[in-house]
């Protein structure tokens, strides 16, 4: 893939997050740079609903923008920087303040696969910066707190943040954004479901069969393009 079709996907990425309610004028989502080993894609300072292929900006391992590129970058780079370092199988990072998610994250009450199309997320842990930073403003504004972070998100596709959002990974930009659709779909069902009674969440076995429902090639692509469209109607 080239940059240029890089940062068309993922300046179209961010008006799909933000079109379905997962970022509003916060949150980010990033790319792997396809030619700049441990670079990554990221927009400039800006709303996802504004992003344009122009905003895109390229970042280094340690999250400062590369080639003196002196806009301003988002504060909370570092969560990105920190999990390409940590996972080289991933290729694309959401971060959100998706609200579905806040109840989760400061309860105690896990987020777990109810829907079919979110069962590959699995099991989903909760990171508390203050387990290990104390009083913060709960941002991520460097590679310690984002490396932290990484590391309690481990293997999985998702971590979410207490008391401020969550971070969905995928070896895809396609993978990474239709997640974090989903994981906010699921945290909301969820959130419902309680209300009528005890909740039957997806099995271990239906948790691993539950790929192929969503993050196959046919199933994602189709996907994208729904939600492609949908941002294509609106603007
Ligand atoms: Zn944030």
């Amino acid at each position: 893939m080239s940059v240029d079709a890089a940062c068309h996907d993922l300046a179209l990425a961010n008006r799909i997050l933000a079109h379905e309610g997962v970022v509003d004028a916060f949150g980010h989502v990033s790319l792997r740079h396809p030619d700049r080993p441990g670079h990554f894609l990221l927009s400039r300072s800006v709303s996802p609903d504004q992003v344009v292929p122009e905003d895109i900006m390229c970042f280094g391992p340690d999250g400062q923008a590369a080639d003196g590129d002196a806009r301003a970058p988002y504060l909370e780079r570092f969560i990105h920087a920190a999990i390409y370092e940590a996972r080289p199988d991933v290729a694309a990072v959401v971060h959100s303040h998706a609200h579905d998610l806040i109840p989760f994250g400061v309860t105690g009450t896990e987020v777990r696969p109810l829907l079919h199309v979110a069962g590959p997320l699995g099991r989903v842990p909760v990171w508390d910066i203050a387990d290990r930073f104390g009083e913060t403003s709960l941002l991520v504004t460097n590679m310690v707190q984002g490396r932290d972070l990484a590391e309690r998100l481990g293997a999985g596709r998702a971590v979410l943040m207490r008391g401020h959002g969550g971070v969905v990974v995928g070896d895809g930009l396609r993978a990474a954004v239709i997640m974090a659709v989903y994981l906010q779909v699921n945290a909301g069902l969820d959130l419902k479901a309680r209300q009528l009674g005890p909740v039957r969440y997806l099995s271990d076995g239906e948790v691993a069969l539950s790929f192929d429902a969503i993050l196959a090639e046919g199933p994602a692509r189709r996907a994208w393009e729904y939600f492609k469209r949908k941002v294509e109607t609106h603007t």
